[in-house]
């Protein structure tokens, strides 16, 4: 089943467009069949579960915390991340930038922009976004790099107000990308990954509709 789903899901996206399979919730079994059938990158939005599947499970596989971040606990999956997608404050960054220098590494990060109209959803503003890009502070940050942004869609079916949220970060994205290098746009989940890419997503965050329904809300 998880082997079909993911087929069908890579067939129905372009070769650009990076997937990653949320693995969130599910046990090592299911991601293994996942990593059998090809897959590769897999996201996570707790840091200390992220942590004991990384143990437990391949090498190559590559991590991606795509979750909330608690800074005390960067520290659990600053050896091993590949991407952090959801950073979301300058203090963060810095955590980050201190993990990464004790493991001699340079961390990948994406800044997570708030585009829904929901209150409870994470992320920056977009003039956050434009000023945390421009300071001084962050170019002293040598162990971390901004690759892109990511963004959460209001969780609804109004397929017009969901493309107008990611239109809207495709735009700050291009706009960004004339003044600094970026190649990653983090949008789109299992309801909306189509339309994320059809409005600029390079990157597809995708869980239930690989290893189907999760069986508590997280
Ligand atoms: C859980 C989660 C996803 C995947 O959600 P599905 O609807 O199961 O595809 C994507 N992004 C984030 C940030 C998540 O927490």
């Amino acid at each position: 089943m998880i082997a079909e789903n993911l087929r069908h899901i890579k067939n129905s996206i372009p070769k650009n467009v990076t997937l990653v399979a949320v693995s969130k919730t599910k046990p090592n079994a299911a991601i293994l069949d996942a990593y059998t059938a090809g897959q590769r990158i897999f996201g996570e939005n707790k840091i200390q579960e992220m942590a004991a599947k990384y143990d437990e499970l391949p090498k190559d596989i590559q991590w991606h915390m795509i979750g909330h971040l608690q800074r005390n606990k960067v520290k659990y999956m600053a050896h091993f991340v590949d991407l952090i997608h959801g950073v979301d404050s300058f203090k963060t960054l810095k955590e980050i930038n201190k993990q990464a220098i004790k493991h001699q590494r340079v961390i990948n990060c994406l800044l997570q922009a708030r585009i829904a109209k929901e209150e409870t959803k994470f992320g920056l503003s977009f003039t956050d976004i434009n000023q945390l890009i421009s300071s001084e502070e962050l170019s002293e940050l040598k162990n971390i790099k901004i690759i892109g942004l990511m963004g959460m869609a209001t969780f609804t079916e109004d397929q017009k107000q969901l493309k107008e949220e990611f239109s809207s970060l495709k735009v700050l994205f291009d706009t960004l990308k004339g003044t600094m290098s970026l190649d990653t746009l983090s949008m789109g989940m299992s309801g909306d990954y189509l339309l994320a890419i059809e409005n600029g997503s390079t990157m597809v965050r995708v869980g239930s509709a690989i290893f189907g329904a999760r069986n508590y809300i997280v």
